[in-house]
């Protein structure tokens, strides 16, 4: 499944001034991609922009079927926020349920899976982040930092989007961590998945992905391979 973003722009303010500026890119089937830049330099609004949890101020995002465009009606929102899935900066922040299997469970029973494909799932998709399943009936309270960030993420890998976009999802974390979580979004990789990064750290775009997008003072500054963004950087 490709992205295909035209002219994007958004605003918070209604016009008066603009998170980001006239994006154009299009991200590709099965790619891994970084988006770098500075705090404030639009990152998480783009995103955002990719499966219309915000809606384009102007141009185009289109994700196969879907056109998602200011003013226009999306037909089956929850087929393309099943398609892409965003795991937030801090979202850790967003479990709420008593239980951890009650929580990676939300999803996939707002986009009405049915019972068959539920039994058993968020066993699997703890698995999948590197958690066992004396971890069901924890509490989310009760976790670590870098526990809840799996959960979480497991909630999203639990509706199986095609496309998981994870905003700054080490920062924070000790660099063992880190690490195991980028090799985590590696091994999703290799399964097929396309996976969009948001982060600050370097090392893992340089060590992790196909293609950079560089994100400065709301405008897509650099669309580049990493290797040749840092050949570059003197420049
Ligand atoms: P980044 O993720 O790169 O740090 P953001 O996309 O969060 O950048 O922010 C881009 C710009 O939009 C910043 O100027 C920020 O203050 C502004 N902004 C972000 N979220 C909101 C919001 N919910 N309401 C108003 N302004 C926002
Ligand atoms: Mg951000």
């Amino acid at each position: 499944m490709n992205i295909k973003v035209t002219n994007l722009s958004y605003s918070y303010n209604n016009g008066k001034s603009f998170a980001i500026k006239d994006v154009s890119t299009e991200i590709f089937d099965g790619e891994f991609v970084s988006i770098v830049g500075h705090t404030g330099s639009g990152k998480s609004t783009f995103i955002q922009n990719l499966n219309a949890l915000l809606v384009p101020t102007n141009g185009t995002v289109t994700v196969d079927e879907f056109t998602i465009e200011n003013k226009l009606k999306i037909k089956n929102i929850k087929q393309l926020r099943k398609k892409i899935g965003i795991v937030f900066q801090f979202p850790e922040y967003q479990l709420f349920e008593e239980t951890i299997e009650k929580d990676i469970l939300f999803g996939p029973k707002n986009f009405l899976m049915n019972k068959e494909e539920l039994e058993g799932l968020a066993s699997k998709v703890l698995n999948v982040v590197g958690l066992d399943d004396s971890f069901l009936q924890k509490s989310p309270f009760e976790l670590s930092g870098g526990e809840k960030r799996r959960v979480a993420i497991a909630g999203i890998l639990a509706f199986d989007p095609e496309v998981l976009i994870v905003d700054e999802p080490t920062a924070g974390l000790d660099p063992i961590s880190a690490n195991n979580m980028m090799e985590l979004f590696k091994k999703l990789n290799e399964m097929g998945k396309t996976i969009i990064l948001v982060t600050h750290n370097m090392d893992h775009v340089l060590q992790y992905s196909d293609r950079v997008l560089v994100f400065k003072d709301a405008t897509l500054h650099k669309n580049a391979r990493p290797i040749d963004l840092f050949n570059d950087f003197d420049a």
